[in-house]
């Protein structure tokens, strides 16, 4: 654990799974029962990969999140700790970690099931109870594997402490305008910029062109947008206008992770005073790297690892 005396660079309010992966030949028809390998238990869910992300490059990170009592949450724990992440703000108990059951067909096509469980039970009140944490962070990541009055709480505790926001609004999801106007930035992959364009009833949302999608989220009021292009790159939206950076060009062997390593990665170089568009060229970098070793969180790169 390394909770310097000057606070943390990175709090991430988030969630944490277990993703249990099964392989497959095909995914099961309705009523149906397949016959699959496995299971595989990997520590996942996007609060968890995001610190874990970012405290493998050297970051400074706690994690505020929610498991349950048994094997599952242990596992998590574990390995948030292992990566030097502190995890004094993980809360234990009240139901079961939430689980993610994955199914992946030859393809590498996957099914995923994803039950909540303990994420659901992060509260606005347990981040009211954690405020001296976020105050002593330089930047609050979060996403929306948590309740959306949870995320809310989280924005205004760190508002007040004039704490930066890094919001990854995945899965997509309606955001209040208080908490849309803290975030510095909004981070979306594609899919996921056109999916809240289109909820807002934006024409934007039909364009084919990411620089569109990335000024018309930007008119929406954040106070930057980051938008993620897989292997095409990333989109920054700032003070200095709409910056393309390049994909890295890589052998991907497994994207899964790929969205977390890039959060973790932008959310540390901004804690160190990286200007946005900066930022961004390492978070490709780390996006890159993620992508060339299976798993999510065991392929995220330290900062050694970074060309
Ligand atoms: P998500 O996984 O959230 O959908 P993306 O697919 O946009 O996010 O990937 C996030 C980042 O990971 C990209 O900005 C890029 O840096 C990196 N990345 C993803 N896929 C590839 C790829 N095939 N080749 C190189 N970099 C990639």
């Amino acid at each position: 654990m390394r909770d310097g005396e000057d606070g943390y660079d990175l709090v991430v309010v988030g969630s944490a799974n277990a993703d249990l992966v099964v392989r497959v030949e095909r995914r099961p028809a309705p009523g149906e029962t397949v016959i699959g390998t496995g299971p595989a238990t990997h520590p996942g869910g996007k609060g968890a990969n995001q610190a874990v992300a970012a405290a493998r490059l050297g970051a400074r990170t706690a994690l505020l999140a929610r498991v349950g009592d048994d094997d599952h949450g242990r596992l998590l724990l574990d390995t948030q700790r292992s990566a030097g992440v502190d995890t004094g703000g993980v809360l234990v108990g009240g139901a079961p970690t939430g689980v993610a059951l994955v199914a992946v067909d030859p393809s590498g096509d996957r099914g995923v099931v994803l039950v909540p469980g303990a994420n659901a039970r992060l509260t606005p009140h347990d981040v009211a109870a954690a405020g001296a944490l976020l105050a002593a962070a330089r930047v609050v990541a979060v996403q929306l594997e948590i309740p959306l009055e949870t995320v809310a709480a989280a924005v205004r505790e760190a508002v007040r402490a004039r704490t930066r926001v890094v919001l990854n609004a995945s899965p997509p999801a309606r955001l209040p305008a208080e908490v849309l106007a803290a975030c510095d930035p909004l981070l979306v992959d594609g899919d996921e910029a056109r999916a809240l364009l289109r909820d807002a009833g934006d024409p934007a949302a039909d364009s084919a062109a990411p620089k569109t999608w990335a000024e018309a989220l930007a008119a929406r009021g954040p106070r930057s947008v980051v938008i993620t292009l897989g292997a095409s790159g990333a989109l920054a939206a700032g003070p200095d206008g709409i910056v393309h950076v390049p994909g890295r060009t890589v052998e991907a062997v497994d994207t899964t992770g790929a969205g977390d390593a890039f959060a973790g990665a932008l959310a540390w170089r901004l804690a160190a005073g990286d200007g946005l568009a900066e930022a961004v060229r390492l978070a490709v970098r780390a996006g890159a790297a993620a992508v060339t070793r299976p798993g999510a969180q065991a392929a995220f790169p330290t900062a050694r690892e970074l060309p």
